[in-house]
């Protein structure tokens, strides 16, 4: 049976020692990190996200700001309250909730925001600076991918890493912080020929697809460290994972849960990522 890899009290751990930063900041710099998380219409899935992330900026006492923008904003608007806040001095991290409605460019969007308040990583000049090497804000859910992988105490080095999902904001940057780590690292997609061919041989499977059970326990190597980072609604209505977690926690060494894996530590990479921007400006 797999050991459960606890991204709850992982996060809560992580968020606890920003906790403790902050007044230490505060008191050598004259003032709190600083989050502004804009929202643009009514997601609900949305909603969730960005009340989590201000709720957690709340807990570990860092200074956050929510702005509620209406579905119909137009693009100019938008970029124009980013402008806004790129001068504004007491911003430290800026991050825009994806997805944006259809008559707003999320790429304009994202590079509107100024590299070093760049929260999310997701700047292409940070993109840029993740894949040749260079110091940059590397994005929450990889970053926090690869804490929980490191939370097991495996050496990373050396092992054949499968990341399934090529995404900009997840499997690629997974996969580059894996090969950082000098894993082997494959990464498979919606063309893959076999994929269980290949997540059989995974010592570490990382998932990120958003479909329910795409990963079964016939595809995975005993002893592996599964994270799922999926968020799906199943047919109950019930959140779940792209991995089946019943099934392969027979059969992996370590697996992350869903909720309570990739989820938190999202957030809790959020809140490191605002104190480096802090530190940054
Ligand atoms: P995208 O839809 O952008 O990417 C999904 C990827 O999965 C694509 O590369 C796609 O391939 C690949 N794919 C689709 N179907 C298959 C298949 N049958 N076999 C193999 N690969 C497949 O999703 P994201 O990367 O944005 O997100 C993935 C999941 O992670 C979602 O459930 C999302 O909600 C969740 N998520 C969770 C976060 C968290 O904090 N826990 C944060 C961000 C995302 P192709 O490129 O060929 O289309």
């Amino acid at each position: 049976m797999a050991n459960i890899i606890d991204g709850k009290a992982i996060s809560l751990a992580i968020k606890d020692e920003v906790k403790a930063q902050i007044p230490e900041l505060e008191a050598k710099y004259g003032r709190k990190p600083c989050l502004c998380v804009i929202i643009v219409g009514e997601n609900p899935a949305s909603q969730v996200y960005v009340r989590n992330k201000v709720k957690a900026a709340e807990y570990v006492g860092m200074k956050s700001m929510l702005l509620r923008l209406p579905e119909e904003t137009p693009e100019a608007d938008l970029l124009a309250t980013i402008q806004k806040l790129n001068a504004d001095s007491e911003v430290d991290g800026i991050l825009v909730q994806l997805p944006l409605p259809k008559h707003i460019s999320e790429d304009k969007v994202i590079d509107a925001i100024a590299k070093e308040k760049d929260v999310d990583g997701f700047h292409v000049l940070n993109v840029g600076s993740l894949w040749i090497g260079d110091k940059c804000i590397v994005p929450c859910t990889p970053k926090g991918c690869i804490h929980l992988i490191k939370s097991t105490g495996i050496d990373i080095k050396g092992k054949l890493a499968v990341v399934v999902g090529r995404s900009n904001i997840v499997g690629k940057p997974v996969a580059k912080l894996l090969l950082d780590e000098n894993a082997t690292v494959v990464i498979a997609h919606s063309r893959t020929a076999d994929l269980k061919a290949l997540t059989l041989q995974a010592d570490i499977l990382v998932v990120a697809v958003g479909k329910e059970n795409v990963v079964t326990a016939d595809m995975v190597k005993p002893g592996a460290v599964v994270i799922d980072v999926g968020m799906n609604r199943n047919a109950e209505g019930k959140l779940c994972g792209d991995v089946d977690f019943a099934g392969v926690s027979e059969v992996a060494g370590w697996i992350t849960p869903v909720p309570g894996g990739v989820g938190p530590m999202t957030i809790a990479m959020l809140m490191k990522n605002t104190i480096e921007c802090f530190l940054l400006r």
